[in-house]
């Protein structure tokens, strides 16, 4: 894996991870997995078919992950309880590694990257914001696109979402001993990509090419 060019980035929901590696993909011209859309795609497909999570997990292919309701809160909800079971984790597996040993590295988004697919990633960062901000911004984002929610049921199904994540055995949301912790609560996303990117150019780490 060429792991000298891997920015791993986690952290929990609406913390402004996803919004934060798809800058950064960008800026320094690398391709983004956003490793979310793999669980909640399989939590999607066990909601309507007959199949173990497992074997869905298995065979699943690129294309699954471009299904847009894959971005809605029951996708997200059905995602992290499949996430829980270790052998959809197990076949999720070389998916997310096959991505990130790409030659000209990548940047992959999830709860356990810097712990598990990528441990020598050369940037771990771990994005969080208090649950109020975060809550507050996943309510703005439902309102926006017309869900009809109130913001105390957008923080209970955030809190129970964190809950399952942090305290399931199999590859727990956690920040990595060596990721560096950005706390965006009071961070707008231009402030968020500032401040990644000053860390990530005090590590060395530059745009590939000429
Ligand atoms: O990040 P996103 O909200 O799209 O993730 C959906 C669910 O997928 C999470 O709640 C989490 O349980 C699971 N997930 C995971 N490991 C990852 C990415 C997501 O367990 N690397």
């Amino acid at each position: 894996m060429s792991a000298s060019r891997v920015i791993a980035i986690d952290g929990p929901s609406a913390s402004g991870k996803g919004t934060l590696a798809k800058r950064l993909a960008a800026h320094f011209g690398l391709p983004h997995l956003d490793t979310g859309l793999l669980y909640r795609a399989v939590g999607w497909s066990a909601e309507r078919a007959r199949r173990p999570p497992a074997e869905i997990a298995a065979a699943l292919q690129a294309s699954d992950l471009d299904n847009p309701e894959l971005r809605t809160d029951q996708a997200g909800q059905a995602g992290s309880k499949v996430a829980a079971i270790p052998e959809v984790r197990a076949n999720l597996l070389n998916f997310q590694k096959k991505f990130a040993s790409q030659a000209s590295g990548a940047v992959l988004d999830g709860r356990d990257i810097g712990t598990v697919i990528c441990p020598d990633a050369a940037i771990k960062l771990f994005v969080t914001a208090s649950p109020e901000a975060r809550a507050e911004r996943r309510y703005r984002e439902l309102r926006e696109r017309g869900a009809d929610t109130i913001k105390p049921r957008v923080l209970a199904e955030m809190a129970e979402r964190d809950r399952r994540d942090s305290e399931r055995a199999a590859a727990p949301s956690k920040a990595a001993p060596d990721a560096y912790l950005l706390d965006t609560s009071d961070m707008d996303a231009d402030a968020a990509f500032a401040a990644a990117l000053a860390f990530i150019t005090r590590k060395g780490f530059r745009s590939s090419g000429p």
